[in-house]
């Protein structure tokens, strides 16, 4: 008889766990609490308008070629990738607009544009990020983590690299760029990883190679076409999914887990999983003292921002906006104080929009665009929904007067969503957006919580709760490192 999982929560470390342990004999459930499967990235149907409420960004194509490549598929089997060109758009404060397009020797001239000579340094500054990244693929984001013996399997060659990549992104950018403009593109994207350019190390500068020398994608249909693969894939394997079925209890007993009973059903299995958030999943627990971590670990950790999210239809196309567009804001340093040091609703914050729809047609009613503006901003910041009304408000008049085009007579439709919303939706930890724990550098590798729990023997975790980190690709990768470690606990088929 097969071994039975049972996998919490339906994000996307679940779902590519899912077809992998099946694959490898067991028999998988995967039971999610909300009514759809995807986590972070469920879709908003409004009006005619499709919104990809989270991940928008399909980065490191090579991370989702290796997971399909596992099965003999490519993900070109399950959805169309389509390149941007220009990938992105960023206007500045002070009126300066950039588009930054595919090929790199165009990108280095925009980059001579905002600073003379930046061209040239940009070159190189990639030169080293794509070592990093190669650092990073090859030894530290597929290589499971658990004490400081694992980083010595690393090759010799590798250390200067790797000790040169611990200085802060902000010290290695400064260092080699003078226009604010510059840093604010290159540093921006650290966000997304929980991080500031002040405490992330520069190692990240690997988002830089990838963003601009792998270049920028968009999987036809939106993030729930690559959700969408993965369940079809899980289904070829035989894997179970249950949506509305939130898991209420954990049940302990003699050093495991004996059960779970969630709202329709218990579940029982010879093996657990959880994808939904570490916090939470231990304040499941029948027996609070098989906790792993106590509250005031996770109090004194770095959490990942939160976002103020607006989903908007409008009854028009926004030419001014590409599918992505940085609205950058002079008050860069503040914003970032404003997440990560001391919480406040950012007044003048640099904003993100998402306009898919001028690449997909089909989420939007014809000659009309779906815009998801997003606001990076402390977690656990809440506010009333009057509050919540009125900063909406504040954020849409400061798109149109640094954008310049109209917004408010063309809304048809909106959508808020955020602090309250991610803790109540996902059970996200203190409503944060991207995943619990951030990526800096003494909450990455070694120093994030491992896949096995430390008290409950049948017990993993998957996703952005564990290593490697946070992100869509970073999800797919723990799925891989989990089934490593399963198999060689348990050596199943493989
Ligand atoms: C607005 C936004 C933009 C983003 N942009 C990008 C991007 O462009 N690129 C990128 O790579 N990443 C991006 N991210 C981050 C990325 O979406 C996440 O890091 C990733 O999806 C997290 O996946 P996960 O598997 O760790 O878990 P999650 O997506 O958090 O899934 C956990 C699941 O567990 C479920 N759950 C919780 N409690 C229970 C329970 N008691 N019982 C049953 N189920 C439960 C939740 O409902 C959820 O479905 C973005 C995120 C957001 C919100």
């Amino acid at each position: 008889m097969s071994k039975r999982v049972v996998i919490l929560g339906g994000g996307f470390g679940a779902l590519a766990a899912a077809p992998l342990l099946a694959r490898d004999g067991y028999h998988v459930t995967v039971v999610e609490k909300n009514e759809q499967l995807g986590g972070r990235a469920s879709v908003l149907k409004k009006d005619g308008f499709v919104f990809d409420m989270g991940p928008s960004w399909y980065l490191m194509p090579e991370v989702f070629d290796r997971y399909f490549a596992q099965f003999g598929k490519k993900p070109s089997d399950y959805y169309d990738l389509v390149p941007l060109e220009p990938q992105y758009r960023a206007y500045f404060d002070d009126g300066t607009l950039v588009d930054i397009p595919r090929d790199i020797d165009e990108t280095a001239a925009v980059f001579d544009r905002l600073e003379p000579g930046s061209g040239k340094m940009l070159q190189k500054y990639l030169t080293t990020a794509q070592e990093y990244y190669r650092l990073a693929m090859d030894h530290f984001l597929y290589t499971p983590m658990q004490s400081y013996r694992d980083l010595c399997v690393l090759p010799l060659r590798a250390y200067p690299s790797l000790l040169q990549s611990l200085r802060s992104m902000h010290s290695a950018i400064t260092s080699t760029f003078r226009s604010t403009q510059i840093y604010q593109l290159l540093t921006y994207p650290m966000i997304f990883l929980g991080c500031s350019p002040t405490n992330a190390p520069s190692l990240f500068r690997l988002m830089n190679y990838v963003d601009f020398k792998q270049n920028v994608y968009y999987p036809m249909g939106g993030m729930s076409a690559v959700v969408s693969a993965l369940v079809a894939l899980g289904k070829e394997y035989g894997v179970e999914y249950r949506v509305n079925t939130p898991v209420e209890t954990i049940v302990v007993r003699d050093g495991k887990v004996s059960k779970v009973v969630a709202r329709d059903q218990e579940y029982r299995a010879d093996l657990y999983v959880s994808n939904a958030s570490y916090p939470h999943t231990e304040s499941l627990f029948s027996d609070q003292s098989a906790r792993r971590y106590p509250t005031k670990y996770w109090q004194k950790k770095v959490i990942t921002p939160s976002a103020f999210l607006l989903y908007l239809g409008l009854d028009t196309a926004m030419p001014d906006y590409l599918h992505h567009t940085f609205v950058f804001s002079d008050a860069f340093e503040q914003h970032f104080e404003h997440i990560f040091g001391d919480p406040a609703w950012p007044q003048n914050p640099s904003i993100y929009v998402n306009a898919p729809s001028k690449t997909d047609s089909t989420l939007a009613p014809a000659g009309s665009e779906v815009m998801t503006v997003l606001v990076p901003i402390a977690p656990g910041l809440t506010a009333s929904l009057a509050e919540k009304k009125r900063y909406a408000e504040h954020i849409v008049q400061l798109l149109e007067q640094k954008v310049g085009a109209p917004i408010r007579p063309h809304i048809v439709t909106q959508q808020l969503f955020s602090v309250e919303d991610f803790s109540q939706r996902y059970n996200a930890y203190e409503g944060n957006a991207f995943g619990d724990l951030s990526n800096t550098l003494l909450q990455s590798m070694l120093f994030r919580p491992p896949f096995s729990h430390a008290k409950l023997d049948n017990l993993f975790f998957v996703g952005t709760n564990t290593q490697p980190g946070v992100g869509v690709p970073p999800a797919l990768i723990s799925a891989q490192l989990l089934q490593a470690e399963l198999h060689k606990m348990y050596r199943t088929n493989t």
